[in-house]
Parts: structure tokens; sequence; C-alpha cells
């Protein structure tokens, strides 16, 4: 499921009154989660208890999600989308607002020169452009920033997604949007984390349904963007008076427009003095954990060698059988999440490289 930020914009100002065509996640695959009534749910992190056993607590272990930029300039690197120093303030950025949620993050920059996909890249493109030049997707977001057509300021893909770890996974954001001071990417990297528009539950949901955020807070843990500390917010930036809510007859409480997850629009001013919230902060550590552990920085690379791939499965049985040198440091084995580095650990990376399994545990602290 890809979130369309700026086009929403388009067609909810083209419809009357609630869009029906914005279901509740109905593209997502069947999920053994769900429950009655309420909202068909994503993962073990759309459960409150879940998102709340996952918020950071004092001590806990910093994760470090490695990005990949891919910044496209023309054939000959004239008119870059970005410049280094563009990417390195945004990465800046991006650790100082996700810091009070224990979430960092480690760049590496790749400046590509194609022409195909400098300007105005459309839709259809897009598959191809990541297939092109995704590096080892399975080990690090990628941030592809080039120009799109007029409408799409980001796009990204949600850790449930099943191709959210694959070239086809990672976010966009447009070159009008990206550079020193823009915080959309903050937005992008919000929603490729777990999170929803606070206004998910009343925007991007059939009105009334039951995936539809009350305006009184009652389903508020389980509708819309499954968090009960922000606002089931009608508005956009800056918010409209919120009025009265079409379900319950109850006034909305205010709007949350400082959030990150909130506006749409040209302007990001909603978002000088930007949040995410303390349930917001526990769906994404919940997500990273559930979904996105190989992203982590050192998560599965048993040798140390930047990626992880069958080589590290064959260092772990080396060091277990053989008498090959052992992992450094010897936590980084531990793949499985349990305590000690032993064949099951060899064989869980190589069920996550060949067959499907779950990813590898960032086992060191
Ligand atoms: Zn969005």
């Amino acid at each position: 499921m890809r979130i369309h930020m700026f086009l929403l914009v388009i067609l909810m100002a083209a419809v009357p009154s609630q869009a029906e065509e914005w279901r509740c996640v109905t593209e997502a695959p069947p999920s053994p989660y769900a429950k009655t009534p309420g909202c068909p749910l994503e993962g073990p992190c759309d459960d409150p208890v879940n998102r709340d056993a996952a918020i950071p607590q004092p001590g806990d272990p910093v994760k470090t999600v490695r990005v990949r930029f891919v910044v496209f300039a023309e054939d000959d690197g004239s008119n870059p989308a970005a410049t280094a120093q563009e990417v390195s303030d945004e990465l800046a950025l991006m650790n100082a607002e996700f810091a009070p949620h224990n979430i960092q993050f480690v760049a590496t920059t790749a400046f590509v020169n194609d022409s195909t996909f400098r300007t105005d890249v459309p839709g259809a493109d897009v598959d191809l452009m990541k297939q092109t030049y995704a590096v080892n997707p399975q080990t690090q977001v990628h941030v592809w920033v080039t120009d799109y057509p007029a409408g799409l300021g980001g796009l990204a893909v949600v850790p449930w997604d099943p191709v959210a770890l694959t070239a086809l996974g990672g976010m966009q954001v447009d070159d009008d949007r990206f550079g020193t001071g823009q915080k959309l990417i903050l937005h992008e990297m919000g929603h490729t984390l777990g999170l929803w528009h606070l206004h998910h539950g009343t925007f991007e949901v059939p009105l009334c349904s039951p995936c539809f955020e009350l305006a009184d807070g009652s389903n508020g843990d389980v509708s819309g963007d499954f968090c009960s500390d922000t606002p089931p917010s009608p508005a956009g930036c800056p918010p409209s008076p919120p009025g009265t809510g079409p379900c319950t007859g109850v006034a909305y409480p205010p709007a949350q427009p400082e959030n990150y997850m909130i506006p749409y629009g040209p302007d990001p001013v909603c978002w000088d003095q930007g949040l995410f919230t303390v349930q917001q902060g526990g769906r994404m550590n919940c997500w990273i954990e559930d979904k996105l552990t190989t992203w982590l920085d050192g998560a599965g690379d048993v040798n140390s060698d930047g990626s992880v791939d069958i080589a590290d499965s064959v260092f772990l049985l080396q060091y277990l059988f053989v008498g090959g040198a052992a992992p450094s440091p010897l936590c980084q084995g531990g793949v499985n999440g349990d305590s000690d580095v032993d064949i099951a650990d060899a064989v869980y990376l190589m069920a996550y490289l060949f067959t499907g399994g779950p990813g590898p545990i960032l086992a060191c602290p």
C-alpha cells in the first residue's frame, strides 16, 4: 500500500463529501490478527497492547536504521535533485526528530546520472527506476529523490506491504520537497516505519464504517491510525475548524496540527513545531521489531562485510563446526534473538534468505 500525499489533496478537493474510494486497508493481505468489530489489522503492532509494550524506555538500545539516498541527475551529471549538503542536512533532521523515540539513521548516498529518471518520472516508470538502482533493499531503506509529476510530493511503502523489503519498497520524495529545511522526509519516514495519517480514520476510510475514527475518541486505539493520543482529525494543514463528527454528533477535539503525520498541502507550516506522539513512537518501534529488523545497522551481518547474504550463514557454520573465526562481537551471530549463538541461528538466517522466514534480529546491545 502506497501513501499518496499530495495526490490526496486533489482527490479530496474533487469530491464533495467523504470519498468512498478511500478504503480501510483492504488492499492488504488477509491478516491473522483481524478482530471484530473494528478495522482489519495488519499485524501485531495494530494491537495497542503490543504498541505500548514497544514504547522506548530509558536505557533501551537505540535502533539505528540504514538508509540509502538515491539522488538522480542528468546523464552529464548536471541538475542533481539534491546536493550532498542537502542530503546531510536531511539526515541530521531525521536523527534529531526521531531521537526521542530511540530511532536513529545512518546513510549512504548514491548520485545517479540517468536523465530517464530525472524529470517528471511517471508512476509507470517508478518500479523500473527502483529495480534498476536498488542495492540490498532487504538491509536498507531507499529514499528516491528526483522530480515526480505535479501533485506527488512523497510516497512511502508501509512495513506490512509484502514489497517493503524488496526493490519496490522505500520512499519517494520530490526534489521540491527535499533539501535543507524541508520536512516531508519525516512524514514519509513515519509511513515507512508504520504510521498512518492522523486523518486516516476520517478521510481514508468509508464514512461511519467500523474503521471510521469517531470524534468522541472511543475507538481511537483500534481504528484510524491506531493511536489514541492522536486526535481523530478532519483537518488538513492549516487545520480548518474541526466541527462536529458526522457519525456521533459529538464535536471533534482540537486538532494536532504539529504532528508530522497530519498535514497535506504545499506549505509545511504545521511541522514547524513538529512531533510524533508517544504511541506513534511505540508503533514505529513495534513495526521495526516485527518487520524491519534487517534494516537495523548490524542485524544479520555476521561476518561484518556490510551485507546480509549466504556468506553470513556460511561464516556462522564455519565458526560453529570447523573452527572458523568467530563473529565479532560474538553477539552478532545471535540472529534469532535468543541468548546464544548456535546452529539455530544459522538455520534461522538461511530460512530468512531462502524461504521467506523472519528477518535477523539485532542481537548486540
Ligand atoms: Zn502521507
